[in-house]
């Protein structure tokens, strides 16, 4: 399988598509055929790494990674995607946890997925000079990337963080490593980290200097991993079932619920889709207009979710047309700071399950949809992180103290230290 720019061009490698994360053209990498599964062939209940093997292994063909494909995916997943069934009376709801990773959130898939593929990568070319991974990030994918790829040979990785916009919690998980890892937090909005990001990668001398790489979910290397738990979460419901699922993605830069139509699109039985977003409303505007009018983000309580250029939306259009064609596919609906809160609290007084920020956003829209829709077909909540990581905002609003699953709270424990930085080049590249 070859990857092509979304702008078109020629078709390049697997492993030239990683180690590049962005098309030379600005585009953004896809597979140049999108390979189809019949659900009735394929293996149900049975570990998600195995499962990854057998759905990533067309994406691998005539790559020099295939023969490595099944560790690749050993290494990657090495925890579970469950399906937990919310009671909610007589409707069909469950809710998808992927916050079963190092920094509990669902960015691990992704991260553990491209250190995995990129580790192989630059010790197959023999690179004496290590690579250096820039990540610009809202709050969840630094962490992410930071812990998967900490004390990976031949790697270093530079996060970009926006200052005083992620949650503590998020900030140790993205300041608590050293060695190999060096943190700058950004005078400015995750906008400016993305652009500082773009500007590194578009200056060919610091480009080759560095060997830069990127691992933003722009990255082909992040989706890849991330429509795994789609395939298996409706397989698996359709398995017992005998129907297909709907889900709800919370959603920012569009890299999560695009894995989900992925996924789709290759046969899983995927029905319809909605994105919540919050109060960054650049998808649900352009599906009612049209327009596609990106935009500065504002802050949020779902941070993760603050992006107001959806970088995926490229591919999006390129998978399934505008607006007009998009509609067919999918909704989308924005969701207020103050209903966040209330949908916290609500869930919470409701079956006692504690949610976080920006999983309380797919809840909103799931309980504000049409009682027929919700009534008719079975709904999946994709629970994209888990509730401690943002205590400062769910405790009080529960009134309970959450208990923080045991990895993060090992790396709680970890001194931090990071740098603050102007948003300006120069004051990355002085640091390399
Ligand atoms: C990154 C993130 C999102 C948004 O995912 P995208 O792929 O950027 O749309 C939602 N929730 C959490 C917890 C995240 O970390």
């Amino acid at each position: 399988m070859n990857y092509r720019s979304t702008r078109g061009g020629a078709p390049v490698a697997l492993e030239d598509a990683i180690m590049a994360g962005t098309a030379p053209d600005g585009g953004l990498f896809v597979p140049v055929e999108l390979p189809h599964f019949d659900p009735a062939d394929m293996p149900t209940h049975v570990p998600i790494h195995e499962l990854a093997q057998l759905i990533l292994k067309p994406f691998f063909d005539g790559s020099q990674l295939s023969g490595e494909l099944d560790e690749i995916c050993a290494d990657a997943f090495t925890f579970p995607a469950p399906l937990r069934n919310i009671e909610t009376g007589t409707e069909k709801l469950s809710l998808l946890e992927l916050f079963r990773g190092p920094t509990a959130a669902f960015k691990d898939f992704g991260a553990r997925f491209l250190a995995a593929t990129m580790s192989r990568i630059i010790r197959q070319r023999g690179n004496t000079q290590p690579a250096t991974v820039v990540v610009a990030t809202s709050g969840d994918t630094g962490g992410a990337v930071a812990a998967a790829f900490h004390k990976q040979p031949g790697t270093r990785v530079v996060v970009l963080f926006p200052e005083g916009r992620v949650s503590p919690r998020q900030e140790h998980q993205l300041t608590c490593w050293g060695d190999n890892i060096i943190s700058l937090a950004v005078k400015g909005e995750f906008d400016d980290c993305q652009r500082l990001a773009k500007e590194l990668f578009a200056d060919e001398a610091i480009g080759a200097e560095h060997n830069l790489c990127s691992a933003n979910s722009i990255n082909v290397g992040r989706l890849l991993p991330q429509s795994v738990y789609y395939a298996q979460s409706s397989l698996d419901y359709m398995a017992a079932n005998g129907e297909a699922s709907n889900y709800i993605v919370p959603t920012g830069n569009l890299g999560n619920a695009f894995a989900c139509a992925w996924a789709k699109q290759m046969g899983f039985p995927v029905a319809d889709m909605i994105l919540a977003t919050n109060a960054n409303r650049t998808i649900p505007d352009y599906l009612e207009s049209g327009n596609w009018e990106p935009r500065n983000s504002v802050a949020t309580l779902a941070s993760a979710m603050d992006v107001g250029n959806p970088s995926n939306m490229e591919r999006l259009r390129q998978l399934w047309g505008d607006a007009d064609s998009l509609r067919d596919h999918l909704r989308s609906f924005s969701v207020s700071d103050a209903e966040i809160r209330d949908q916290i609290r609500v869930e919470f007084d409701r079956t006692g399950l504690v949610c976080c920020p920006h999983t309380a956003t797919g809840f909103h829209v799931y309980r504000n949809l049409p009682a027929e829709d919700r009534q008719k077909a079975h709904w999946i909540i994709v629970a994209t992180a888990h509730a401690a990581k943002f205590d400062e905002i769910v405790e009080p609003l529960v009134g309970e103290t959450i208990p923080v699953p045991d990895e993060l709270a090992r790396i709680l424990e970890w001194p931090s230290a990071f740098d603050t930085i102007e948003a300006d080049i120069s004051e990355i590249t002085a640091r390399l």
